[in-house]
Parts: structure tokens; sequence; C-alpha cells
């Protein structure tokens, strides 16, 4: 190899290329001197030739070329001229290459071949022109390349062709598919030529070959010029072509003769008529009018069809007259029918747009242009372009593919004037139009902003009352029971799954109702189901406390209630609105309640026994003790000994007070008393009681005074023991609290209404007072104003307590009016019923005079103490007496003797007294008087049971029971 004078750094940078290199000489034959391994390794080492000749290069055309293509085995090459490089005095070239990779395809040097081959015109073009034609544009058009490089070639198409031609381009450049198509272009002397064409469109350019077909369709032309004539006719029916020959005159119809009649519908007869007549018009036009070669007209022919023609002078046969005839008024009619349509679609209340399969806007509608607010001007635009939408949902080629996939339509929501104040949704429609010129979208648009606003706030308010359904303590359901009497659950809210103790899954199938049942209790699926009877039959609501399943196994079952609402629909249905809830804890609590209630009564029966027994056990000594005070009375005491009589008489008596005050106080607390109805004398019984504490008022240097109003001297229904109690426990307070004064009881009859008396009653004292912060405390439970008063006046603080809560039961109210240091004043009114027939006995009784000198009695008393007592009395009394020791002896005792009147005590061992006077009333009317230390009030009732004439409360007082001696004997006498 020689060197050249190349130095070795270039040899090493040249040697060290992953390209190819080689260097030559600049003059022939160009040997080949450097190479490196690249270079030989594909192509150097194989060449026989080491010079440009021997790289198969035609050394004319590609010296000092830029750029050398190659083929060598097979393969292409690719050389880059870097430099002619000057080494001292010599010049020599440096190229660089690589390996094309064609893959097949024709190298660069066949390209270049094919595309300046004089085969057909070979055109590249940018949108309407062109950048390269091949030479064989001159003997095709007769234009030199450059003349028409970079013009519109618009002009140079034929005006019938070019609509179509811009219409197919428009299509199909977008959418870069290869199209073929013929068209009339221009030639440089006039004429057109008829250009068969391939056309490929790519992003930047379109490629195009073309054939001049015309010569070959020279006739074809003519017959292309006659199809288009009819193709203006589209839909007509009653149209045909026809090819006249002048010479033959012969008429030749585009259809045949069957096919033309049953076209125009006429007889055999009408077309033969009708073909003369148009040959003899034919004919005539011939000879006459020859010198034009298009020609348009009308005759009538065929019962005054009125038929419109259009001919011409074929070019390939001077000699003939070719053309369409059709019926004028059919196409007039298809005119018409069109504008209809037209009409049709541009008021289509409907907003419709047709596109392009490209996307440009070929037609819009009324409504289209007013929904979208566009007019005209949009027309022929891309879609694309609108500004109507959000750019993500603006996509015509994303809308077209819903619809490309063979999709008949297709409809979809999108959202547009996003930015705006009143953004809508519209719902589109889209259909693919195939047609002949190219495929078509209709699309249609419709405002649906109202419909999904309205929809969203459904939505919004059925989210609000589901959560609301879901949030509500327990369960809500919906149930129905149609008019089959099938009964299921249309809804069940969430809660109904803790309530009934049920899964998520499970509720699913609950809809039917003996599923529901199943989960009630036993015991109370009675109740459940007729009170659910009951409520559909009466159409009330239905409420129900039961117990249902829970799956738990330490409390199998729990307490629900339920609540609905019956409605009947329309249709038959009855549905029920309602809910469950769960109420375990409630029942629980109920029943602590209940067992606390039990507890706290069973707590008052033992207070209100302890208290019986306590008293009891309390008179019995009392009654002793007062006993025998009033026999030691008897038995003439010092004056020292009387006093201190006195002071025990008075202790013992407020022992017996407060003893009877706590009983009575229980009893009404208790809810146990009981008012009574008994005839009583009004007059009688206030002079009783007055007379009663005389000996009191002397003792407490008071006057005490009754005045009583006319009218009172009758006898009323009443219970005699509780107004005595009242009025004696208001007048024992007014001597208690007054010294040396006076107290004036008075009472008066207000009026007589009918059979009933209105009395009013009033006790008045001039004693210490009452300070008004007291006045209303003094009637609550055990208040005293001065607890120290006790010591001095004795007393529990219950007496007017008791006496307010005996007025209430009486139907009176307690008043009081009193100034501190002048007195006091309580006044109540009450209303009784007259009694008359019974007082009018009671008199007559009490006039019959019997002799009480020598009495026989007979006690019957367990009691020493109380015995020797009571034995002491009876004989100061001057009666004689029997005494047994129980209910046993007493039988006996009456059975063998007769008495007066028999003193039973209550209770005693072995047959207690109400056993014993029960034996007794069996066969004597002998009158008893029960002796009772236990509260008269619980035992009252029993003693009038068992027929008891009299009762006198331990500890006895002498005088009383003298009284009730008296007086059961005289009854008895009276009834006797
Ligand atoms: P007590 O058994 O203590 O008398 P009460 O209920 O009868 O109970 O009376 C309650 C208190 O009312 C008495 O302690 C006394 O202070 C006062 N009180 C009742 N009546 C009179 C009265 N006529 N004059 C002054 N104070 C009275």
């Amino acid at each position: 190899m020689q060197d050249k004078g190349i130095n070795s750094t270039f040899k090493k940078i040249i040697y060290e290329s992953s390209e190819m290199v080689f260097l030559a000489d600049d003059t022939y034959p160009y040997s080949i001197f450097y190479t490196n391994e690249a270079f030989d390794e594909k192509i150097g080492d194989s060449l026989k030739e080491r010079n440009l000749v021997g790289l198969g290069l035609d050394i004319n055309a590609y010296i000092f070329k830029e750029e050398l293509v190659l083929t060598h085995g097979q393969k292409e090459f690719s050389f880059r001229l870097e430099l002619p490089q000057d080494s001292g005095s010599n010049y020599f070239l440096f190229y660089k290459g690589k390996e094309i990779k064609s893959f097949g395809l024709p190298s660069k040097k066949e390209a270049y071949q094919f595309f300046t081959s004089k085969l057909d015109v070979i055109a590249i073009g940018k949108h309407d022109h062109l950048t390269y034609l091949n030479s064989m544009v001159l003997p095709v058009l007769g234009y030199e390349p450059v003349e028409l490089m970079n013009t519109n070639l618009c002009s140079f198409v034929h005006t019938d062709d070019l609509e179509h031609l811009q219409n197919v381009w428009k299509i199909h450049s977008k959418s870069l598919e290869p199209i073929f198509h013929s068209f009339r272009f221009k030639a440089k002397n006039s004429s057109y030529k008829l250009l068969e064409c391939a056309i490929q469109f790519t992003q930047e350019s379109f490629f195009v070959i073309a054939r001049d077909v015309s010569s070959r369709t020279s006739g074809q032309e003519d017959e292309a010029k006659l199809a288009t004539l009819i193709n203006k006719l589209p839909s007509l029916s009653r149209a045909c072509s026809f090819k006249y020959s002048g010479e033959s005159k012969e008429l030749n119809w585009g259809l045949s003769e069957e096919e033309l009649q049953e076209k125009f519908q006429i007889s055999e007869k009408q077309r033969a008529s009708l073909s003369n007549e148009i040959s003899s018009f034919l004919t005539k036009l011939y000879f006459e009018e020859k010198e034009n070669q298009n020609l348009d007209g009308e005759f009538s022919s065929l019962n005054g069809i009125n038929f419109k023609y259009s001919l011409f002078i074929p070019k390939t046969s001077p000699s003939s007259i070719w053309g369409v005839i059709w019926d004028q008024k059919e196409k007039e009619e298809l005119q018409e029918q069109a504008t209809v349509l037209g009409k049709y679609w541009e008021e289509c209340p409907e907003a419709m747009m047709i596109l392009g399969w490209d996307g440009h806007i070929l037609r819009m509608n009324h409504v289209a242009k007013s929904l979208f607010d566009l007019d005209d001007l949009s027309l022929n635009k891309h879609f694309n372009s609108l500004t109507i939408f959000s750019e993500e949902e603006n996509s015509w080629s994303d809308w077209r593919a819903k619809i490309e996939d063979g999709k008949a339509q297709s409809k979809f929501a999108v959202r547009c004037f996003e930015e705006s104040e009143n953004p809508l949704t519209i719902e589109v429609a889209l259909k693919r139009l195939e047609l002949p010129s190219g495929d078509q979208a209709i699309v249609s648009f419709r405002n649906i902003s109202e419909q999904v606003t309205l929809e969203k706030t459904i939505e919004q308010s059925s989210d609000f009352l589901m959560n609301l359904t879901e949030q509500v303590p327990g369960g809500l359901y919906q149930l129905v029971l149609n008019s089959e009497g099938q009964m299921n659950f249309s809804f069940l809210s969430k809660g109904i799954n803790s309530v009934l103790g049920i899964s998520q899954e499970e509720i699913h199938q609950f809809t039917d109702i003996s599923s529901a049942i199943s989960k009630v209790h036993p015991q109370d699926l009675p109740t459940v189901i007729m009170s659910s009877v009951a409520s559909a039959k009466k159409m009330e609501p239905w409420q129900c406390q039961f117990r249902v399943k829970s799956g738990d196994q330490d409390q199998p079952y729990r307490w629900v209630l339920g609540a609905a609402r019956p409605q009947a629909m329309e249709n038959g249905d009855m549905v029920w609105y309602g809910y469950l809830t769960d109420i375990t804890k409630q029942k629980e609590f109920e029943t602590k309640l209940d067992e606390a209630r039990k507890a706290a009564e069973k707590a008052t029966q033992i207070k209100s026994d302890f208290l019986s027994m306590i008293s009891h056990e309390l008179r019995t000594p009392l009654n002793a003790i007062s006993g025998s005070v009033y026999s030691l009375f008897h038995e003439n005491p010092t004056d020292s000994q009387k006093s201190a009589l006195n002071t025990i008489n008075f202790a013992v008596d407020n022992l017996i007070i407060m003893i009877n005050d706590l009983l009575d106080f229980q009893k009404i607390e208790a809810g146990k008393l009981t008012i009574e109805h008994n005839p009583l004398n009004l007059k009688g019984l206030l002079e009783q009681i007055i007379k009663g504490l005389s000996f009191h008022a002397a003792d407490s240097k008071n006057k005490l005074a009754l005045h009583l109003s006319n009218g009172l001297d009758l006898a009323v229904k009443g219970d005699k023991t509780r107004l005595s109690q009242i009025l004696n426990n208001l007048i024992t307070n007014a001597l208690k609290f007054t010294q040396e004064g006076n107290v004036d009881v008075k009472v008066e009859l207000l009026g007589q209404v009918r059979n009933k008396v209105r009395i009013y009653f009033e006790v008045k004292d001039s004693g210490i007072g009452i300070a008004p912060e007291n006045q209303e405390k003094i009637f609550n439970d055990f208040d005293q104003v001065r607890p120290t008063f006790s010591t001095k006046y004795g007393g529990t603080g219950l007496g007017l307590s008791i006496t307010r809560k005996l007025l209430k039961l009486m139907g009176g109210n307690i008043a009081l009016e009193s100034q501190v240091g002048k007195g006091s004043k309580f006044f109540f009114e009450l209303e009784f019923e007259v009694a008359e027939q019974e007082l009018a006995v009671i008199q007559e009784v009490k006039s019959k005079s019997i002799s009480f000198d020598t009495l026989h009695l007979l006690m019957a008393e367990d009691n020493d103490v109380n015995s020797l007592v009571l034995g002491k009395i009876i004989k100061k009394w001057g009666f004689t007496y029997d005494r047994v020791l129980n209910g046993l002896e007493a039988v006996e005792a009456v059975k063998n003797n007769s008495y007066d009147c028999i003193l039973m005590d209550i209770q005693m061992p072995e047959m207690d007294g109400f056993e014993a006077t029960t034996e007794i009333k069996k066969f004597s009317d002998i009158p008893v008087i029960a002796l009772t230390a236990a509260a008269k009030l619980e035992i009252m009732e029993k003693i009038d049971e068992i027929g008891f004439e009299g009762f006198v409360a331990k500890p006895i007082d002498a005088a009383e029971l003298l009284k009730r001696i008296k007086e059961v004997i005289t009854e008895k006498n009276y009834k006797a």
C-alpha cells in the first residue's frame, strides 16, 4: 500500500473507526490505497480491483459525489465523502460509510432508477402542490417537470371531476389510506388526459403514480359521459339512457324492452310508440341541429307525460346521438321530497350534525346551532376545533372509534361549556352513514343537564334517607302483604342485622315472613300474630314487645320492641312501615324495678306488721296502767297521790294518742283507710265531742264553747269516728296552745241542695298563734313548730297531717288563719248526704227506757292484769261478770249461761275473739263488744263483718265502755 504521506495518527483514527473507511486517489483509476478492517471485512477482501471502478461505480457519475451508494455481495452500502484530503502535493478522497439495512427495499440506486424510469408519471407532493415529477410528465402531458412543480393542481383538474377529487382527497389524506382514482388532467395542448392514479399519503407528503389511460378510454369517455347523465338522475324510476345512430336511424335503449316497460309502467305497445316518437324526434334533430353537441330540452308524449332529455354527440361516433330521457314530473316530485326532507332535518327538534368521516362539519341543523351557539362559519371546520367540549371529551377520533368497529350506534354523555357559568351535560348519539361518496357520521345531541341535576338531587336525597335509616338505632322495615296473602319484607335497613342477630348475607334470604316468624320466641308468637292480625283488620298502628332468638348461648333470646303503621295501597296490597329496636336492657331494668317494688312493698308490710305488733305490745301494759289509775282514783287518794295519778294519766294519754296517730298515719299512707257512710246526728256528735273535752278545757283554764247554727239537728251519712278524730285533733291543739283563753267551735249549715247538705266547721282559739312561715309546715308529716313544745304539750307532729289527709278523703280541705300572740282559726267545709230514716230509728231507741242497774257480763280476757283492772271497773258499776280465758271457753259459757253483754278480747290463745264471736253468733243474739289493743282501722272491717255490736279500744276508757255497753243493750232490746 502506498503511503501517500498520511501520518500515523490519522491512520490510527481510521483504523479504529467502527465505520467502514477507505481512501482513494483523486485521479483515474481512483485506486483505493488505504482501508480499515471494517471495510476489508465487508467489501475490501472480496474486491477484484481495488479502485472505484472495482466497486462498481460509474466513475463519471460519482466522482466527487457527496454520497456513494453501492451494492456489493447483494448488500447495499452508503458512503459519505468526508473531504478530499490535501496531503502535501497529493489530493485523495476520504470515504466513510456503513451498510444500509433496507430489508428488501430497493437500494437507493434502484429507487432512483425507478423514479426516473419512463414507466409512468411519478410525482411527489405536499398539500396541494407537487415537489417532484419524473420526466414522463413531458411525453404524457407535454409539460417539463419544473412547469408543474409548486403550482396549485386544482386549476389543471377538469371542473366536473374536481369536487369529487377534493372530497376523496380530504377523507383519505387524513387517514393515510392509499387511493385509486381517475380524473381528467389538462395537458399543455389544453386537451384533457384521463389519468388513472394510485395515491399514497404519508404524514408529510403524498406519492402519485399516474398513467394516461385516455387512449384506452376514448370510447369509455363517451360511455362515462352517458353514465354521468344517468347519475344526475339518481333516484328516478322513469329515466333511461339511449343511443341513436343517425346513419341507421336505429334507437337502442339502455334497458331491455321488458325492463323499460316495467320501469315506465307502460305496455309493450306504449313502449313501441314511445320509441317511435323519440326516433322521429331524434331524426329531425340529427338533420337539423347537429352542430349542437349538447342539447337539453323537453317534449310531451304518452298521454301527456312531460319528458325531458339531455343529449350529446359521442366523440367516437359523431354520426350518433346519445342521451337520457326522464319524466320531469317525477324529478320535480323527488326534488320537492328532498326539500321537505331538508326541512325535516332543519326543523328536527333534536340538535343534529353531519360530520365527514375525518371529522369536518358538513351540516348542522337549527337546534344544533342554537344549542352550541354556532353559525354557518363553523361549517367545514374540523369538529375538534370547536371549543364546546372539554378537551378530553372533544376528540373526534375517540368518538369515531365508538362506531368504527361495526357498532351501529353509540350513546354517551359529555360535558360542555365546562369553563362557563352554566356547563351542560349533553347526551351524544352517533351513527355511521355509509355513502357511495365516502362514510359520514350523523350525530345528535340532547341537553340532559336538567335530568342529570334532578337525578343528582334524587340520588342525594335518597343517599340522605339511606344514611338516616342506617344511622337510627334499631332497624327499619317495609312489609308488604299482597292480595294473595303473601307477606314479604320489601325493605330492611342494615340495623335489622343487629336487632335480629342475623348476618348481612342472611338478610337477603330474610324477605320471607316465615323466616322472621321462626325467630320469635314460641311463647310470644301468639301475641305477635294476634296483634298483627288486629292491626291489619282495624288499620291501626301495631306495637308489640317480644323475644327473638339472639344466637348468643349465654342469652339465647333478646327483647325487641316492634312498631308499625299499616297503609292500604291502591293495588290492594297492605304495607307496614315500621321499626324494630332492641329493648333487652330496658326489660332487664323493668325486671329489676319490679323486684325493687316488691321488696319495698314487703318492707312496708313488715313495717306495718311491726307497728301493729308494737302497738299491741304497748297497749297491753298501758291498759293495765290506765285501768289501775282509774281504780286508784276511786280509792280516796290523797291530794299528792291525785296529782301523781294525773301525771301518769297525762303520760298514758299522750302515749295512746301517739300510737293511734302512728297507726292511722301508716294506714293512710298505705291507702288502706276507707271512709264510712253511716247515719249520725251532727248536733249530737258535736255536743258529745265538746263534752268529752270539757275536762281538758277546764284543766287548761280555757273556755270551750260550741256555736251551732240552726238546722244541724239532722242525720247525715258520714264517718263518725273520723269526723270526731278531726275535731278532737283541732280542739285538743287549740286547748294545748291556749292558756286561760277561749276556744270556740263554730258549725254552720251553709245550704242544702236536694238531699245534700254543706256544713262549715271552725275551731278558733285565742292562743299563741302560728307564724306565717310555719303555717304550711305544720301540716307536713311529723312537723312541729318547735320540737321543744312537744315536751310541754305532747304530740307527734302527725295530728294536722292526718287531719288534712282525712279531710281530703272526705272531700274537704283544711284552711288556717293565724296571728302570733292573737290566736288561730282552723276551718273547713264538708258535704253530707242526709239520712233521715236511720236517724229516726236511733232516736226512737234512745227514747226507750231500759234499766241498767244490774247487768251480768261475760269477760273473755287471757291477760290477768287486764282482767283484774276490768273486773274492778265492772264491780264499781255494780255489775256482775264471769271471766273466761279464751274463745273456746267463751263459746261454752254462752251456751251454758245467760249474759246481758259479752266483752270479748280479740287476741287470745286456743280460739281468738273473731272465731269465738262467729261461733256465738250462730246460736245467740247477746251483744258482743270487741276489746282490742290492735289498730282499730285494721280490724274495724273484720269486726263489722263478723257482727260485733260494738268496739272499745284498749286501754279501756271506763266511761266509754259503760256507754257502749248501754248502747248495745238498748239496740238489742229495740230490735227484739
Ligand atoms: P302535734 O301532735 O305536735 O300537736 P299537730 O300536727 O297537731 O302535731 O300540730 C303541729 C304543730 O302545729 C304543733 O306542734 C304546734 O306547734 C302547731 N299548732 C297546731 N295547732 C295549733 C294552735 N291551735 N295554735 C298554735 N299552734 C298550733
